[in-house]
């Protein structure tokens, strides 16, 4: 099969495995026992990990929290505010409808707990513009969540114009997990969001870990999530990972080094891949923003009027591409909660597919998963047209 799925997983480098391998083989230590050299060799790595990922966004060292994912992340954002913005009164909360289920979850049982929040319904391209987020804002509003790009169909969030309409003193969260490394996401480039949600994972980096961004200025306004034996500055209980630590900080430090490569390379198996789909799919829709200062590189969001995803992902055993998000998909197909709201219709939202692909996908393999793709489509119509 042919694996066009890398907005759900990235494949591990073998340059972040290699250090994950020297670390499990010889440095077991626990970081928490500073008191012998085993500990102070663990440490190590999470120091030089927690260096590395901050670089990454160019953040102070000390700003980043290790947790288990970018869900941990945004969990951590959100329920660990709450007091504070009791505390001071706040009880309106904004956020868009396009983002990730692990924002949308926590915010459903936010308001459970006796928080209003609203959602901003993006523009049809996907995108949340500062004066959008501007009009939801009230005199209670203490918090703004938005995401750094798009998951699904990979519109950038214009997050410095945002920033720029939020007024002084409101907590601004956004969840880059799918931004770093398909972006240039630096907080200086994005709006300087107080807490930034980061995963390993979609780097080439190992799942199981992530990292919160806590601005130092707002750093006593957010509680930990987990507590018992406190590591991460004391904003996290739990011995650290130190293993997938090292491989997250390895991951971030290529993604520092190498993203103008891998942007470049990527938009290239872009074009190649829409040049295929357009020259024989004339109904072609193509979801997602169209200028490319506003897209990820490597997501392409299509769909064909009248063939479901469902029906795609029946006819392409041997292409791995998700229903528009990974998480939930199933072979029955999927309703897409981002292009209902872009389109605000269930068809399209119906049959929408996302190929997402990266550092260590060949031309070839797009070539072959367009022309996949090409023959399911057309068989598709062919026999909607013989019934
Ligand atoms: N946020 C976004 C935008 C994502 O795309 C994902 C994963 O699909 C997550 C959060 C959750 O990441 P993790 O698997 O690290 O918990």
């Amino acid at each position: 099969p042919i694996y066009m799925d890398y907005g759900a997983s990235t494949p591990l480098d073998p340059r972040v495995h290699a250090v994950m391998d020297d670390c499990m083989r010889n440095d077991f230590g626990n970081a928490g026992a500073r008191v012998h050299s085993f500990g102070m060799k663990a440490a190590a790595h999470i120091d030089l990990a927690r260096e590395q990922v901050a670089d990454c966004i160019a953040a102070p060292k000390d700003s980043i929290v290790f947790t288990s994912g970018a869900t941990e992340s945004n969990n951590m954002a959100l329920f660990g505010v709450l007091d504070y913005l009791r505390s001071i009164g706040k009880t309106h909360i904004v956020t868009t409808a396009v983002e990730h289920k692990s924002v949308l979850g926590p915010m459903a049982e936010i308001e459970k707990r006796g928080f209003t929040v609203s959602y901003v319904q993006p523009k049809p391209c996907g995108m949340v513009e500062g004066d959008m987020v501007a009009a939801a804002i009230t005199p209670q509003t203490g918090f703004v969540s938005v995401q750094g790009l798009n998951n699904e169909v990979g519109t950038i969030q214009p997050l410095a114009e945002i920033r720029a309409v939020l007024p002084a003193g409101i907590i601004f969260h956004s969840d880059a997990a799918q931004a770093v490394g398909k972006m240039n996401f630096t907080l200086d480039q994005c709006g300087h969001p107080d807490l930034v949600t980061l995963s390993s994972h979609k780097i080439y980096g190992p799942k199981g870990m992530g990292a919160l961004y806590i601005a130092p200025h707002i750093r006593a306004h957010i509680k930990p999530l987990l507590f018992g034996s406190m590591y991460e500055g004391g904003m996290r209980a739990g011995t650290v990972a130190t293993e997938l630590c090292a491989g997250f900080g390895q991951a971030a430090e290529l993604v520092h080094i190498e993203l103008a490569d891998d942007l470049a390379k990527m938009e290239a198996l872009r074009t190649l891949f829409l040049k295929k789909l357009k020259g024989t799919l004339p109904d072609l829709v193509i979801n997602g923003h169209s200028d490319a200062a506003w897209r990820a590189a490597n997501i392409l969001n299509i769909r064909v009027p009248g063939i479901t995803n469902e029906d795609l992902l029946a006819a392409l055993p041997d292409l791995a591409f998700s229903p528009s998000s990974a998480c939930n998909a199933t072979r029955t197909g999927h309703i897409s909660h981002v292009i209902r709201a872009m389109t605000g219709a269930d068809q399209p939202a119906r049959e929408s597919i996302r190929l997402s692909f990266g550092r260590f996908t060949t031309e070839m393999e797009i070539v072959r998963a367009a022309d996949m793709i090409i023959n399911a489509m057309q068989t598709i119509q062919k026999m909607q047209g013989a019934a």
